[in-house]
């Protein structure tokens, strides 16, 4: 990628946020002031390609971003995903986030296995051509059990330059290395489900809506 840029990246986390808690929340808040970003946009998936429909609406998912988010600086939802009829393809949000930013830093936050795992997204080498990636890495995670196919794409891309993610508008890859929280929306529909309290998993106001919605019991 060619085109230059001055202004501070746009950070971009997409999840089914099925619901939204802590790890995705402090994950988004890391990133935004390590990488000094102009902000995060948490962007909820409504038709996941990997994965099965997602036992929460999208309305709710969303509702519940909104409310897990209000007043701390830094951190967006962006609906465009549950606007869309069509699956959720990480390629085509990207493509329209550039629609409305053509000239920003555009920085798409993966999780190591995500990235690892990304031949198997569509178009996935569009990815770099529209964006950086920020690989978001344990501090004790392992290094061996990369793929070829990703380790060779992951040396042609990699900055060690993290100035580089405001210079250019996308095209490379660095690495943040972040403790993080061990919490998954698994666990907490698991801990619902059996009648036990996620309390301090997820901020209060998300918890209120499913509750107020009996969203996981139904
Ligand atoms: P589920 O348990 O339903 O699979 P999840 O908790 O993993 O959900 P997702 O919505 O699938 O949440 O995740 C969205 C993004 O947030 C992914 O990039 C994922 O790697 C990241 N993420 C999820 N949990 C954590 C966590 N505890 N700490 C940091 N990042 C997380």
């Amino acid at each position: 990628m060619t085109t230059h840029t001055n202004s501070k990246p746009i950070g971009i986390l997409g999840g089914t946020f099925n619901p939204i808690h802590h790890g995705h929340l402090r994950l988004a808040l890391e990133l935004y002031e390590r990488l000094d970003l102009a902000k995060v946009l948490l962007i909820p998936s409504a038709h996941p390609p990997h994965r099965a429909q997602p036992s929460m609406s999208s309305q709710r998912r969303l509702e519940m971003v909104q409310a897990a988010i209000v007043g701390v600086e830094g951190l967006c939802v962006d609906d465009r995903e549950l606007r869309r009829q069509c699956p959720s393809y990480t390629v085509d949000t990207l493509k329209s986030l550039r629609e409305d930013y053509p000239d920003r830093s555009l920085c798409l936050i993966l999780g190591l296995d995500a990235f690892l795992g990304l031949p198997s997204w569509y178009k996935w080498e569009q990815l770099i051509t529209l964006a950086h990636l920020i690989v978001v890495r344990r501090p004790d995670t392992l290094e061996e059990d990369q793929s070829p196919t990703m380790f060779d794409f992951f040396k042609q891309y990699q900055t060690l330059n993290v100035e580089n993610l405001k210079r250019k508008t996308g095209g490379t890859i660095w690495v943040e290395e972040i403790p993080m929280l061990a919490i998954s929306a698994t666990q907490i529909r698991d801990l619902i489900a059996a009648g036990k309290k996620p309390h301090y998993l997820l901020p209060p106001a998300v918890l209120d809506i499913i509750n107020s919605h009996h969203l996981v019991r139904e």
